[in-house]
């Protein structure tokens, strides 16, 4: 699933592409993939919009128009935008066709059909659901020890809760918690400080790689040319990919915490 470094890859690499460019219609080959309004109001609205910016919000996408609308983009699961031009056969499993003034089509590909576009006056809804943004100077490693005072989930499972931590997901939490030497299922309200520390650091470390080496390509993901990210060969525990521990050797484990299937080192991860 595209988390926050994914997100932010696709944000960069399609806004020299995109911003600045009138959409001229879109065509959608699946009506559900739009939640609000109804399909064909979007369709309508959306049309002769200039797109003026393109911003990131924890995993979603907001491209605000000319007309003040916000075009709201989630991914979800399975979720790729690829730019093409005019008469580029859509790749398999777009849902959806931006086209832009200059030629150019942004096909959402999107096999599992979980991906959303919906068209907002604000995004006060879609932020008031979200923490903070990991990678932002408001976040602080006070902000972070606040946050977590006397919360009881296991720790794995508020990294994921979006109203906790903007962004990230099931690959950048397991990532950061091998980082950080923390096992998945502690209760996050045994962490002592300098292991919270430790974790602020890493969530960011982690962070800031996947963006670097754009995003990880571990099942669906690809970036606006249709090229793979590389980050993913880069996890030392996510998705199990690798079967022992950089660090120490040992077989890397897999449990289930909060539903969510976990990877970690049993020797480093305390
Ligand atoms: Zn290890």
């Amino acid at each position: 699933m595209p988390e926050l470094p994914e997100v932010e890859t696709v944000k960069n690499e399609l806004s020299p592409h995109i911003i600045g460019r009138r959409i001229t219609g879109v065509t959608l080959f699946w009506d559900g993939i739009v939640k609000e309004p109804s399909p064909a109001e979007f369709c309508k609205r959306v049309a002769g919009q200039e797109i003026i910016a393109l911003t990131r919000l924890g995993k979603y996408l907001i491209a605000s128009l000319s007309s003040d609308d916000k075009l709201v983009i989630h991914l979800k699961m399975t979720g790729s935008l690829i730019l093409g031009k005019d008469g580029s056969e859509p790749p398999k499993f777009t849902r959806a066709v931006i086209r832009l003034d200059d030629g150019q089509r942004i096909f959402f590909r999107d096999p599992r059909k979980f991906g959303v576009l919906k068209l907002v006056k604000n995004t006060r809804e879609i932020e008031s659901k979200l923490g903070p943004e990991p990678l932002e100077g408001d976040f602080t490693p006070k902000v972070f020890l606040e946050r977590l005072a006397n919360r009881r989930p296991p720790i794995k499972a508020l990294l994921l809760d979006q109203k906790f931590l903007a962004g990230v997901g099931n690959m950048y939490a397991d990532e950061a918690l091998f980082v950080a030497g923390i096992d998945p299922r502690r209760l996050s309200s045994s962490l002592t400080k300098p292991e919270i520390k430790r974790l602020y650091n890493a969530i960011r470390k982690v962070l800031v790689a996947g963006i670097k080496y754009g995003g990880a390509s571990v099942v669906t993901y690809f970036r606006p040319d249709g090229s793979a990210g590389t980050a993913h060969q880069h996890f030392n525990v996510a998705h199990g990919q690798k079967k022992t521990c950089l660090v120490c050797g040992s077989p890397i484990e897999r449990t289930v915490v909060r539903n969510r299937g976990t990877y970690y080192c049993p020797l480093c991860q305390k």
